[in-house]
């Protein structure tokens, strides 16, 4: 296996083996863009070191001669004292994950070489200052030395000399500090810090491959459901200085707005400084647009080379670069993160150019975006104080308690509060805390810092650079303009599409999406914004593409009014239960605990006519579409009264002496029919059998409905759906009673009413007897909550609360089995059913009613197995078309 690629030879596809960084560089080689001649150590050697501890074998003469090549091509070698070839050392996994692993810089310079470095570049004290950012970020990132020893022994060198910035120290300074540095590095590390630049190398690259497995970096991937196998590659790849002098400096540009999608010139630049000063917010930049001033002639070159890499990957590009002594260099390149209106406008602009197909476009988007724009925002006419405007780095309206640290943010969130974390600027350490709260406001650093960076990617609201707003974290409060103090716990309220900043809490609107899907806002209007078009035009080529139906949950014809508005093709599941909550529960109270036969009568008689109305407000409601109305599925105790509660009622009456014989026979009943898993007790198609006259009495009030709605030239399509069923003689015996009353109905109205009747697949058995159950089912619909449930044997309404954060944290899943569908389990039964059930009945049909149904990930694989429909509630149901689109493409 080869272990090691010259620039030269990856391209953009070997993202898996090169990691991104690395494969983009490859890219750009091939391009003949100026790339710095390098090569990338793959994500093979770095998966044989996490497994075994050792490098590979090969590796290290793969290396010498990888850098003999290079050095060759450079006419100096890795750290010759006159004439010293310098490398930087960087990571770069499969997926993008912003500062969260190690990168070294400077690589070759020692107390030897720091003097050929001078001279080469004509300039002591910028020889120095690199000799001595090596050994800093060599020493915390290699030897594992608090890297704060070496920023207060630079306060300290700074202060002693009475200045502010860093380039204010001279080479002498700097030469003192190079010596105070190593004594730390002996003193903290227990070694010196290596002459040897060979050693330097191969330490670096062992440092990399290890900050794989670093804290942060495993709690980003979890994060951002990055599997924890991949391993990162290594780049190394010769130094170019944006740190020598005016006429040289380092930036950031995106090809196109990461934020509206509009092209222009988008980018931070920042003079005279170094690769990490830029991304790491430290020093502020100046915009990309002054550079044109600055260096024309690189300015010029820049927007071409922009230009190529847009049309090359056909998409907007984030890429960074350094310009030393007049000439550019591009250090790296990406297909850039975006908000997500970004990504809508993006994805139809880049069709309008005729860059991509349709199809590509759904590729751009996805569900969890949509969602994010589906967010309310805040009210622009309330009444608000706006303390601070700074960049509107990712969108959303966030409020909540001012937190100026990590732990504190954590540490409320946990207990229920909403907090906004407030720093000067993030760093990877701050992590936990962007993702504990609502939304990450700070005070310095550009569209491209730590926090705006890893916030875009988390989808969560950050505002940064917000200048005039002084953040304290030591004391844990921020002054605002006019001098007003915000302190810890104090509430604020953060727009990320505006970047404004206010005291208090600030109410919110809808999104003008929702306001789209509901009707209220049309594209192409005056008022339709730019978003609201594009979010239109996705959403057709979606419905375009796509294979699988969409459906609603709903109980009410409010319900099903809106999720027709949002696009639902009918109702997947109607939960009957839900119409007997409100005074109507006691009328089903009666009904589960009577004694005789008139009493039961009398409950159901009473319920009939209620039951009908809904119904016909429903078919009225969804009319010309599906509705799969489900028959009662309450877990009892939802339905009877509190048994502590009546045993205190009992207990006071008879201390009082009081009259309490009702009282008394309620518990008696409620004691009987108590249950300790009431999950997998007495409901669903078990009530319906045990309790007579319940089912039929629903299928009449549907017929009955149908039938009413048919004599009003309606076109009622009514589904009637047994719930919890396992066995094909439950639904055997009920579909016979349901028959008969159907055909009662259709012959009192004299109207075929041509209702079908199907089944729940929510248990492990129904869905291992599918091919039977098909037998006596006209359709199958998947209830993934109760089997995940019952395939899991996880109690749905306990274990998110809790030990679901353990195996979260243990990584047992990446994501919760009720949000996801478990594929190989669930996903398993669900395959192996729909296979079967077909078998028996070619033409069932098939859909999924579960949370599932509205989720992104578990909608391609409903896709997939060839369900006809997912159900989902309504909100969820532009959501589910779109990803139904991008599963089909
Ligand atoms: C299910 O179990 O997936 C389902 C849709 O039914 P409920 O959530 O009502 O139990
Ligand atoms: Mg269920």
């Amino acid at each position: 296996m080869k272990f090691v690629y010259d620039f030269t030879e990856g391209n953009k596809d070997l993202k898996d083996l090169l990691g991104g960084k690395g494969a983009n560089l490859a890219e750009m080689t091939n391009l003949g863009l100026p790339v710095p001649p390098g090569f990338t150590i793959t994500t093979e050697a770095c998966k044989v070191y996490l497994d075994s501890g050792e490098e590979p074998a090969a590796l290290r003469d793969e290396v010498s001669a990888h850098l003999e090549a290079l050095e060759a091509r450079m006419g100096k070698k890795l750290g010759q004292p006159d004439n010293p070839l310098l490398v930087s050392v960087r990571s770069g996994a499969k997926f993008s994950m912003p500062g969260m692993m190690d990168t070294v810089l400077n690589i070759g310079l020692s107390d030897k070489s720091v003097q050929g470095l001078a001279k080469q570049a004509g300039d002591d004290r910028f020889a120095w200052d690199s000799y001595r950012r090596l050994i800093q970020m060599f020493g915390k990132t290699v030897l594992g030395v608090d890297g704060e020893l070496f920023e207060d022994a630079l306060e300290a060198a700074k202060a002693a000399k009475k200045v502010t910035v860093d380039t204010e120290l001279e080479a002498a300074d700097l030469k003192k500090l190079v010596t105070k540095f190593k004594k730390i590095v002996k003193a903290e590390a227990g070694r010196d810090f290596p002459q040897d630049p060979r050693e330097q190398m191969d330490l670096a690259i062992k440092a990399v491959f290890d900050s794989w497995n670093g804290d942060r970096a495993k709690l980003y991937r979890r994060q951002e459901r990055i599997p924890h196998d991949l391993g990162t590659a290594v780049n190394v790849c010769s130094m170019v200085f944006g740190n020598l002098g005016p006429d040289s400096g380092t930036g950031v540009a995106f090809t196109r707005d990461p934020a509206s999608g509009h092209q222009g010139v988008y980018g931070d630049y920042l003079q005279n400084a170094q690769g990490e000063d830029v991304v790491a917010g430290i020093r502020n930049t100046v915009p990309l647009a002054e550079l044109e001033q600055i260096d024309k002639k690189s300015y010029d070159q820049l927007m071409q080379i922009m230009e190529t890499l847009e049309n090359h990957y056909k998409d907007l590009c984030d890429i960074e670069f350094t310009i030393e002594r007049g000439v550019l260099w591009m250090l790296q390149t990406r297909v850039g993160k975006r908000t997500a209106g970004a990504a809508f406008r993006i994805a139809t602009q880049l069709v309008d150019q005729g860059l991509i197909d349709e199809a590509e476009a759904l590729t751009r988007v996805n569900g969890a975006q949509l969602a994010q724009l589906m967010f309310p925002r805040f009210d622009e006419s309330a009444k608000v104080e706006q303390v601070g405007r700074g960049i509107a780095a990712s969108p959303g309206a966030a409020v909540g308690k001012a937190v100026f640290d990590s732990y504190t943010a954590v540490k409320w969130s946990r207990s229920g509060e909403k907090v906004i974390l407030i720093r000067r600027e993030t760093n990877p350490d701050d992590l936990d805390g962007m993702i504990a709260a609502e939304g990450i406001l700070t005070s310095r650093g550009g569209k491209t810092s730590h926090a705006a960076v890893v916030a875009r990617g988390m989808g969560k609201t950050c505002v940064c650079g917000a200048e005039e707003l002084e953040v304290d974290t030591k004391r844990r409060r921020m002054t605002v303009p006019g001098g007003h103090v915000v302190e810890e716990g104090d509430v604020v309220s953060i727009d990320g599409s505006t970047g404004k900043v206010y005291l208090g809490e600030v109410p919110v609107v809808p999104s003008p999406v929702v306001e789209y899907f509901e009707g209220r806002m049309h594209p192409g209007a005056d008022d339709a914004d730019e978003l609201v078009e594009a979010v239109h035009r996705m959403m057709a080529f979606a419905d375009r593409k796509r294979r699988l139906r969409v459906r609603a949950n709903a109980d009410n014809a409010e319900d099903a009014l809106r999720a027709r508005r949002f696009g639902a093709q009918g109702i997947g599941l109607c939960r009957t239960e839900h119409m007997f909550l409100g005074d109507r529960r006691e009328l089903v109270e009666r009904l589960i605990l009577a004694d005789t036969d008139a009493e039961r009568e009398e409950s159901l008689k009473q319920l009939l006519p209620l039951q009908k109305q809904d119904f016909v407000q429903l078919f009225e409601s969804m009319d010309g579409l599906p509705v799969t109305i489900r028959l009662l599925d309450p877990p009892l105790h939802e339905f009877l009264p509190d048994i502590t509660e009546l045993s205190v009622r009992v207990a006071l009456a008879e201390s009082r002496q009081e009259p309490h014989e009702n009282e008394l026979r309620l518990l008696q009943a409620v004691h009987r029919l108590h249950e300790q898993n009431p999950m997998l007790g007495l409901r669903g198609v078990r009530l319906g059998l045990v309790i007579p006259g319940l089912f039929t009495m629903q299928v009449r009030a549907i017929a009955e409905a149908a039938a009413e709605r048919k004599a009003a030239k309606g076109d009622p399509r009514a589904e009637i759906m047994i719930p919890l069923v396992g066995t094909v003689q439950e639904l055997e015996i009920v579909r016979e009673e349901a028959d008969k009353v159907i055909a009662e109905v259709e012959e009192a109205s004299g109207t075929q009413l041509k209702l079908s009747i199907g089944t729940m697949i929510e248990l492990p058995r129904a869905a291992l007897t599918a091919g039977q159950i098909a037998e006596a089912a006209q359709f199958f619909s998947f209830g993934t909550n109760d089997l995940t449930q019952t395939v899991w044997g996880f109690s749905r309404d306990d274990v998110e609360a809790s030990f679901f954060t353990a195996y979260l944290e243990k990584g047992i899943f990446g994501v919760s089995p009720f949000e996801t569908i478990d594929k190989d389990g669930v996903g398993s039964l669900v395959k192996l059913a729909a296979k079967a059930g077909r078998e028996t009945r070619p033409d069932l049909k098939l859909g999924v009613c579960g949370e599932h149904g509205g989720d992104p990930e578990s909608v391609h694989f409903f896709h997939e197995v060839g369900l006809d429909y997912v159900s989902c509630s309504p909100f969820r149901i532009p959501v589910a078309r779109l990803e139904a689109g991008r599963a089909a493409v």
